[in-house]
């Protein structure tokens, strides 16, 4: 018989990503007893998300890979039916290519090295590839042969308040230069599209209205067809002093939005979530190596994975039930591992009063840039993932 393509890419990826199941951290901290930080996948949150996105969003959608790369976390996607991928950089389209064979990626950084467009057009197959300035667009035009199989996607800026990260003040071209860039793109032989990012953790769908009028304007002033308008990423995540609208809203929204502009019927409608897709597929058990007075000093800190909390996004947080805690509560100091002393938590947190030495506590929602922004410093790396089949605190 022959083999099926389906299930040899499927055991090929399995056998990348294949992860300890455990059912509650209480299980993981029982088996591995860990004196190093432990991620726990949740894999089920992850495809639920994929596919609300892929029900409710009204076009393709794309994982913003940089968001969490990690292996499990591309095979939980791809599973769940995302073939889109957008990437940042050579070593990101690499990855894809390499763990997902039949997964497209697209070039979405505005800036990008010579070499790395070479190689994501020669060997990779790259089609798109975001501009918001003539000089890369002429880079590019060295480098990739005219013809309409090339894709040049123009990023308009869109200041938009209603974000907690504000993305356009590094990438975007004001309208009038994204007219100019979408017809330099045409007469060099190109297609083209448009595309915006209304910033991270987008607290409404407003930004998206906006972000599609500016390319109404665009389109119009370029004055031909664009082969995809591209309404990027900033879906919320939901964390305990940030929680945005429910995902629906952000569709209609953009379903509004969109009925604003005559596209054609070809013309592909596309997102890019990061945050939103996976800031619920990871959670970290930590363990206290000190506890001096009200602080404690953590296995995980600032250079770890909580990155989301250096910018005012906080985490729900809880002890793991490994014994019998104290039901009065006190607000502790959480230090990291390494030796700088701004590897402080920004704020205190309220646990119970007999925490010591030895203990484990949990921090939700780190899978949206926690474990993509860890650093080595220090020699502190936090490299354990387990799968955990209920949810946080259940
Ligand atoms: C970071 C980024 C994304 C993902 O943003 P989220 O806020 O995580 O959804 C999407 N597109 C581009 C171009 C990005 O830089």
């Amino acid at each position: 018989m022959q083999p099926n393509i389906n299930s040899a890419m499927d055991a090929a990826v399995r056998s990348y990503t294949r992860l300890p199941v455990y059912e509650t951290p209480e299980q993981v901290v029982a088996d591995l007893q860990p004196s190093y930080p432990v991620f726990c996948v949740r894999r089920h949150h992850i495809s639920a998300v994929a596919e609300e996105f892929l029900e409710g969003f009204p076009g393709d959608v794309l994982y913003a890979v940089k968001c969490n790369p990690e292996p499990h976390m591309l095979e939980t996607l791809f599973k769940a039916g995302i073939r889109h991928f957008d990437t940042a950089s050579l070593a990101e389209v690499a990855l894809v290519a390499e763990q997902l064979p039949e997964a497209t990626s697209y070039f979405m950084h505005p800036v990008k090295s010579r070499a790395a467009i070479r190689s994501a057009h020669e060997v990779y197959g790259v089609r798109h590839y975001v501009v918001d300035h003539e000089t890369e667009l002429n880079k590019i035009a060295e480098i990739i042969p005219p013809g309409p199989e090339t894709v040049i996607v123009v990023r308009v800026a869109i200041h938009y308040e209603g974000a907690v990260y504000e993305l356009s003040s590094k990438f975007g071209a004001p309208v009038s230069d994204a007219i100019a860039l979408g017809r330099a793109a045409l007469k060099k032989g190109y297609r083209y599209g448009v595309a915006f990012h209304v910033g991270s953790q987008c607290l409404d769908g407003e930004g998206f209205e906006q972000g599609l009028q500016l390319a109404d304007e665009v389109i119009r002033g370029v004055g031909a067809e664009p082969v995809c308008v591209d309404v990027g990423g900033g879906f919320p995540g939901e964390y305990l002093n940030s929680m945005g609208q429910q995902m629906g809203s952000y569709f209609s929204s953009i379903k509004k939005g969109l009925s604003g502009l005559s596209l054609p019927d070809d013309c592909r409608v596309m997102c890019e979530p990061g945050r939103a897709l996976c800031v619920d597929g990871e959670s970290l058990i930590t363990q206290v190596h000190l506890r001096k007075d009200e602080a404690l000093y953590l296995n995980d800190g600032m250079y770890g994975s909580f990155i989301e909390e250096k910018y005012n996004l906080h985490l729900p947080i809880r002890p793991v039930a490994t014994r019998e805690f104290a039901t009065e509560c006190q607000d502790y100091t959480l230090y990291g591992p390494t030796c700088d002393s701004l590897d402080i938590f920004p704020r205190t947190v309220s646990l119970p009063v007999d925490l010591k030495e030895g203990d484990w506590i949990e921090f939700d929602r780190i899978g949206a840039y926690g474990a993509a922004c860890r650093t080595h410093f220090n020699g502190f790396f936090a490299d354990t993932f387990v799968e955990v089949t209920r949810n946080f605190g259940d």
